[in-house]
């Protein structure tokens, strides 16, 4: 992943966006033709109030964000082989991670959740470490009958959809992946990340100017809602959609009749046997589960523990920046941060709506600070997640809270942990974490949850490429099967014959 464009020139993509967003914030000319308003982030004061049709990507209107996109992909077809796509996606790698602290600072002013340093690193993640066009591979087959080749070509344009969790880790990821394998893509984001992801559009279309590629190879609309998706799902012009969020959404992207890439909600478990070495299992539970306060898909949700391990778990959990609840601490929690389902709605990581509660949107993303707060405890700067024993149909285990604040059953056997843990995961196959250094456990509990992503001795982080071996995605697309999603997964197969070594013998 080779930095293809100089410093100055970084510089330049920085400045330029920023002097685009002002100039379209202080045009009042500009604003009165503009159908599009968005409010001021709080940190600089300078980022954009309104959007323009079509400045850099952000389209008032999807009908223009996709017809933009659609032309954008035919030109970018027609000129960039895969060495001109590489060089637009270094130009992208190094806006991102040159703006990675700008980009962190706004996603979490705009949405309130998670906090800024654990976001610096997911962009840097995203920026860095999302396969290009080197994963796109040819096969060949040769032979007495001549040659064939199978070519990963591009779908065309794609619609995706992105969660408020990793708004703009999402965007830089699924633009890296989509571009290298030649396609254009049109962001319809979730409404509460708006602003920030119209930043980072505009940013990586400045990068893909600086580089010599087209406009508009990625575009969104200014003010994303369920009839703009519903246009970007109808539009015959999108060839692919990718949807990155609960089951209500991937449900809704199944429906539409085209090649849906589904990548859904999680609840992962851990288990930690008594083979584990338990200093280790809790910094890594510790670390998973604190990171970006619990909001990433594949963190560890709940932990199943054996009982002869439990306590030598929770001394080092405690020794390692957790916070142990006592039952009255815990039936206040659930006081404030859970909400009755009165509505017998369905929410969250099931479509299941017989479910008692739902967690409160307010304390999803909140830091184990804020918990301690309301609690009336004295804050502590050196606990990250607060830890609680209950049982396993507590709604803490059943529900993905979201929340630094994570339940721990004790179990009698391995068989009760794989058992409960099959069943708190509710089917989704996301990820499962387990500690124990017994490979029979582990391939037990392996085949039993069958998940995308299933990380031994490790923090779910190393799932994704954060501490572990592989690349990594913002998208893990468990419900359709795709996995771990990259510019591989953006392709359609087109096979390429020349028969009889290309000519044929007469007489
Ligand atoms: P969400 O499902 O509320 O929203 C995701 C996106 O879908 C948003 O853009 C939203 O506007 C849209 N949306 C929501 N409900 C919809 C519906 N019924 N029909 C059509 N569109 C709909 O999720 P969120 O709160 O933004 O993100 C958190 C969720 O996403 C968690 O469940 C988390 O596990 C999941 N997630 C999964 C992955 C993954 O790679 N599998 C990655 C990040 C987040």
């Amino acid at each position: 992943m080779n930095a293809q464009i100089s410093d100055q020139d970084i510089q330049k993509i920085i400045q330029s966006v920023l002097q685009n967003v002002e100039s379209v914030l202080n045009s009042d000319a500009k604003a009165a033709q503009a159908p599009v308003k968005m409010k001021p982030a709080s940190h600089t004061g300078q980022i954009a109030s309104t959007v323009s049709q079509g400045e850099n990507g952000v389209f008032a209107r999807m009908e223009d964000a996709i017809e933009a996109g659609y032309s954008a992909q035919l030109a970018y077809m027609r000129q960039f082989e895969l060495k001109g796509r590489e060089r637009i996606i270094s130009s992208i790698r190094q806006a991102a991670v040159n703006e990675k602290e700008q980009l962190a600072r706004l996603v979490y002013e705009e949405t309130g959740l998670g906090n800024v340093e654990d976001k610096i690193s997911k962009h840097e993640l995203a920026a860095l470490q999302t396969p290009g066009t080197e994963i796109l591979k040819t096969e060949a087959f040769s032979g007495d009958d001549g040659l064939t080749i199978v070519e990963e070509a591009p779908f065309g344009l794609i619609g995706a959809v992105t969660p408020v969790t990793n708004p703009t880790e999402t965007i830089i990821n699924n633009s890296i992946g989509m571009l290298a394998a030649g396609n254009a893509v049109v962001f319809n984001v979730h409404p509460s990340s708006k602003k920030s992801c119209a930043y980072a559009i505009i940013l990586i279309n400045k990068a893909i100017k600086a580089a010599g590629g087209p406009e508009n190879l990625v575009t969104m609309v200014a003010n994303p809602s369920l009839e703009t998706m519903q246009t970007l799902i109808d539009s015959p012009k999108v060839r692919m959609l990718v949807g990155t969020g609960g089951p209500g959404l991937v449900k809704t992207l199944l429906k539409s009749g085209k090649k849906a890439v589904g990548a859904g909600a999680g609840n992962p478990p851990v288990i930690v046997d008594n083979t584990a070495d338990l200093e280790h299992a809790a910094q890594s539970i510790i670390t998973g589960a604190s990171f970006d306060n619990n909001l990433l898909c594949i963190a560890e949700k709940e932990v199943f523990v054996l009982d002869s391990a439990a306590d030598g778990l929770i001394f080092h959990m405690l020794n390692n920046g957790a916070c142990m609840l006592d039952q009255h601490q815990l039936e206040r929690v659930m006081e404030f941060a859970l909400e009755a389902n009165e509505k017998q709605e369905s929410r969250g990581c099931s479509l299941d709506n017989k479910r008692e509660y739902h967690v409160s949107k307010k304390w999803v993303g909140r830091s184990a600070d804020q918990f301690m707060k309301e609690l009336g405890i004295i804050p502590d700067s050196t606990v990250k997640l607060l830890i609680c024993e209950v049982d396993f149909d507590h709604p803490f285990v059943q529900l993905e809270q979201m929340m630094p604040v994570l339940p721990i059953v004790r179990v009698n056997t391995l068989e009760e942990a794989i058992d409960f843990a099959v069943k708190a995961e509710h089917g989704n196959r996301h990820t499962a974490i387990m500690h124990s250094k017994n490979v029979d456990h582990l391939t037990q509990f392996a085949k039993a949850i069958e998940t995308t992503i299933f990380v031994k001795n490790a923090s779910s982080l190393a799932g994704v490429g954060f501490g572990g071996e592989g690349f990594t995605t913002m998208t893990i697309a468990g419900p359709t099967g795709e996995g771990i999603t990259s510019a591989k997964t953006f392709t359609r197969q087109r096979r390429c014959v020349l028969a009889e070594g290309g000519f044929r013998i007469i007489g």
